[in-house]
């Protein structure tokens, strides 16, 4: 039998205009009591013992629950005779006590997995568990210091020195705590708190306080502006969907190049510095309620370049940055290892082949396991080929974003879902555009069927690959398999090509054999796709192996599709992808930027391309039976 004590004694002072004249965890929300949401999300995870210290108006609070008996519980009171502080009741009182028992505060809205709180505790056999959460504003925060295994080292009160990187994590006053821990204060006379004196004597003990990160539903509800804040939550559904116990959707973020600038191995947090924006986009995604996880291979930890301490500093100091800016991290998980011997510091024990570097998916299961993630419909961003394969293998949406190293790192063959200059970008796109473009794309596709196969052409940076991916999605919503095929893969190397036009940037007679050999599949085949990297201007080392039946849906994509004959021959339908001149012209300087290309430079390829490739492209746009618009 689980036991839960909920403290209720408080008046509820900077409430008392909304109170009237009931006790404070009395005041109404939706129709009940604060104090009763809690006994029943206690009584819904097995808690069915429920203590109530009980002070101020106690016969208030004692008339209203009773014995219990109207929930199926057993409900007692701890009646204090004078406030003892949040703990002090409970110390006078161990004796009544279980031997694990879970403490609330009669103030706060919660809606926590209070189970997994529960078991987390027993298996860490902590003297207690503290529920830990990132806020909004840690600069002015209480925060509490954990080291790599969420042991609790250290509190740390406002103010913090700005050259100290500590967690984005502040107590919520949610804690489960073994009894026998408390007894070296049972005698304790005068008032006491949990948060500001009992746990930081517990600590200098030495006992073993866990700190449990969590992003659930858990606010205070002790002024009038928090109580509205709370019952907006309850109408809108934010308190529901707020417990790990629910499905919800989250961003898998890579670290190096993604949210922080690449500059190489990071072993020191002044190495550290954010990419422009991403705070905004990190904030964004909280705002949405997803939850935001970064998963980060750290070599540099086998090599023996940077111990597991500094790499909490530098973890400390991301989340100190984005805490500024108001945006916080769910978790970050990190893979420690290298497959590689033969460094002078490394560490044997980090030197082997895991299951957790991406692109392998350990780190992402694991995230999936413990944030209750909705997989279909998350996403995957990063600035590598490595990100991309990993979202592959996890089946998650994949975003390269154009940061970093750019997508260039020719590690994997692999084709992004969509590309974005940055993860400001990625956010406006998955939260702004994406919905809307994929109700479109279902629209466009309701007439396409297993073994068509289609040319999607239109002008350079007018969203192609962005349509062929929405296509591929509202198609496999059908069941239908899709195969993508870039014609980008056949752009000549740079210094193999001639000044005649857009058709001769491309391996012609390559692509025309290409096309020859879909033609005649006759059952599932396994075909190798070239891939032009945009940086080195020449052909990537992997290319993209593709499996392709008569039954797929083959996409042929690129500026060229729609120019090829062989290509309109062969295939059922020809889309073109429009898109306003002015978005199409800052998407081609974005682009350029991405490659290093100088404002100059830009604006005379820009102009070379109006002349050669633009006029002959845009003189296709007739042909063409559907036209996708790339803007909202
Ligand atoms: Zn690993």
């Amino acid at each position: 039998m689980r036991q839960a004590i909920i403290l209720a004694g408080g008046k509820g002072t900077r409430l008392q205009a909304r109170l009237g004249d009931i006790p404070k965890p009395m005041v109404n929300i939706a129709g009940k009591p604060l104090l009763e949401h809690q006994i029943l999300l206690a009584k819904q995870h097995d808690f069915s013992h429920i203590i109530i210290t009980v002070h101020y108006q106690a016969e208030k609070i004692k008339a209203y629950f009773g014995d219990g008996k109207k929930w199926n519980l057993t409900i007692e009171y701890i009646e204090e005779q004078q406030p003892l502080g949040t703990a002090g009741a409970i110390l006078a009182n161990l004796n009544y006590l279980a031997d694990n028992f879970l403490v609330m505060y009669g103030d706060t809205m919660l809606n926590v997995d209070l189970s997994q709180l529960w078991q987390t505790h027993i298996q860490q056999q902590a003297d207690s568990t503290l529920f830990l959460h990132p806020n909004d504003h840690p600069q002015d925060s209480d925060l509490v210091e954990t080291d790599n295994n969420d042991r609790i080292l250290a509190f740390h009160p406002y103010p913090h020195s700005s050259d100290h990187y500590y967690p984005n994590l502040v107590n919520a006053a949610l804690y489960i705590i073994q009894k026998n821990a408390l007894l070296p204060w049972r005698e304790f006379k005068n008032p006491i708190d949990f948060g500001k004196e009992l746990f930081p004597a517990m600590l200098r003990k030495g006992l073993y306080l866990y700190g449990y990160r969590s992003t659930e539903y858990i606010k205070d509800a002790g002024t009038p502006e928090r109580l509205d804040k709370v019952c907006t939550d309850l109408y809108s559904g934010k308190i529901q969907r707020g417990s790990l116990q629910i499905s919800i959707p989250a961003i898998f973020l890579d670290r190096d190049g993604t949210l922080n600038h690449e500059i190489g191995y990071i072993r020191f947090s002044q190495d550290l510095n954010l990419i422009d924006n991403v705070s905004y986009a990190v904030k964004r995604f909280n705002q949405a309620e997803l939850r935001t996880i970064v998963i980060t291979n750290q070599p540099v930890v086998a090599r023996g370049d940077c111990t597991e301490a500094d790499l909490k500093q530098i973890h400390n100091k991301l989340e100190t940055l984005l805490g500024r800016e108001g945006a916080y991290l769910d978790a970050i998980y990190y893979c420690p290892h290298h497959p590689d011997k033969g460094f002078p510091n490394e560490r044997s024990d980090l030197k082997i082949q895991c299951l957790c570097r991406k692109p392998e998916i350990n780190l992402v299961q694991a995230a999936q396991k413990k944030f209750n993630v909705d997989m279909p419909n998350s996403w995957f961003i990063g600035d590598s080929t490595i990100d991309i394969q990993t979202a592959k293998n996890a089946g998650l949406r994949s975003i390269l974003v154009r940061t970093g190293k750019n997508g260039c790192d020719d590690k994997y063959g692999v084709r992004p879902d969509f590309e974005c200059f940055d993860l400001q970008a990625a956010a406006d796109f998955i939260l702004d555009k994406f919905p809307t473009l994929l109700s479109q794309a279902r629209l466009l596709t309701t007439e396409l069927k297993p073994g068509d196969h289609i040319a999607l052409g239109g002008l350079a940076r007018s969203g192609k690959s962005t349509w062929a991916t929405l296509i591929r999605y509202a198609l496999t919503e059908r069941h239908i398999p899709v195969a993508i095929i870039s014609l980008d893969g056949w752009l000549k190397n740079q210094e193999d090509r001639t000044q005649d036009g857009v058709l001769s940037r491309y391996d012609l007679p390559a692509i025309v054999e290409f096309i020859a050999k879909i033609k005649n599949i006759s059952s599932l085949t396994e075909l190798n796709i070239p891939s032009y990297n945009r940086l080195a201007r020449n052909r990537n080392q992997q290319t993209e192996k593709i499996t392709i039946s008569p039954s797929h849906v083959v996409i042929f994509e690129g500026v060229i599709a729609l120019l090829i004959d062989k290509l309109q021959q062969s295939t059922s339908h020809l889309f073109y992808v429009d898109c306003s001149e002015e978005v199409r012209k800052y998407n081609f300087h974005r682009e350029y930027i991405s490659r290093g290309l100088s404002d100059m430079e830009i604006k005379a390829l820009y102009q070379a391309r109006e002349k050669d490739e633009t006029p002959v492209i845009l003189s296709s746009k007739t042909r063409p039976d559907i036209v996708c618009i790339n803007e909202i």
